[in-house]
């Protein structure tokens, strides 16, 4: 990471000036998946990003930035232990609701404790008839599917939530559905809370550590915010996200401009922003059944924003 500091110290921020620039620290991504999250090797990676880190922040004030810097420290995802993987492919293959494993008639896109699937021509009764089979299936969890009305949380098929109430819709690129599997908050060998399971091919065995699930241990990642602009020593729990990200630092270099941007500012984060305790937002739990299979989500909403809290089975 040397190099990194050096480019960043000699060409990027004298020569360019720019307004953001963004800094990839990779670690601990690989170790968390590979080795598990908590393991001694993925907290000797974050270790080494705090060094790294230091290291940006000493560059920056070593250039004298520091008293008009803002530093925003994020993760794509949270982590939870992998106690089993699924063979998806093969179980609708097995009953019938694929043909084989390179057919089209059923496409699975998996993200590891998740899985999107584009059905050929959107066809609603093969839909219908995977969500019940999963649905009878002890590792299926929640599904989403294209919304039975505009804007309802419901899904087109009964015991399902809606697509768009996760911003998983597209008309384009969207699936015809999305499966979860049910998690726990047991915590791994190493301490740290959250199970679930992740889609695998026939007789592998999943990742240590993965993401896609819809556990709280996964949805929640992290976000750190610093600088001149920001609250000192402050624990924000107001409803964020990523998405959120751009529009604050738009809004902190000034530019009004936020239209078709899906995030809000953190206003709550900021040093002239209101009380994090005082900010106003609703959470909600809403329900789905068909026949003995239930589900829940939980979803907040602040200014009109949704955020996905987590969804889970209920047995
Ligand atoms: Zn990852």
């Amino acid at each position: 990471m040397a190099w990194a500091q050096r480019v960043l110290r000699e060409y990027v921020l004298p020569e360019l000036g720019p307004a953001v620039v963004i800094d990839w620290l990779t670690e601990p991504d690989h170790s968390q998946h590979g080795l598990g999250v908590g393991s001694p090797a993925a907290r000797a990676a974050i270790r080494r990003d705090d060094r790294e880190i230091a290291r940006v922040l000493q560059t920056i004030d070593g250039l004298g930035l520091t008293a008009s810097t803002d530093v925003f420290v994020v993760s794509d995802h949270g982590f939870s232990t992998n106690t089993a993987g699924v063979d998806v492919v093969g179980e609708l293959i097995g009953a019938g609701l694929k043909a084989a494993r390179d057919s089209d008639d059923v496409v699975p896109a998996s993200s590891g404790q998740a899985l999107a699937l584009h059905v050929k021509d959107h066809d609603g009764e093969r839909i219908a008839r995977i969500v019940r089979f999963v649905q009878s299936r002890e590792w299926g969890g929640v599904l989403f599917t294209a919304a039975a009305g505009p804007g309802t949380a419901h899904g087109g098929v009964a015991g399902t939530f809606s697509l768009e109430l996760i911003h998983a819709a597209n008309p384009e690129r969207g699936p015809d559905m999305l499966l979860t599997f049910p998690w726990t908050s047991r915590p791994n060998a190493f301490g740290v809370p959250g199970t679930d399971r992740a889609c695998v091919a026939s007789g592998a065995a999943p990742l240590i550590s993965d993401h896609g699930s819809m556990s709280p241990w996964n949805v929640r990642n992290t976000c750190l915010a610093w600088g001149v602009d920001f609250k000192r020593g402050a624990t924000v729990r107001v409803p964020a996200g990523n998405v959120d990200v751009t529009p604050t630092i738009l809004a902190l270099l000034g530019i009004a401009d936020r239209d078709g941007l899906d995030g809000r500012v953190l206003a709550e984060a900021l040093a002239d922003g209101p009380d994090p305790e005082q900010v106003t937002f609703d959470t909600v739990t809403r329900t789905v059944e068909a026949g003995t299979y239930r589900a829940v989500i939980q979803v907040s909403v602040l200014d009109g924003r949704r955020y996905v809290d987590k969804s889970w089975r209920l047995r």
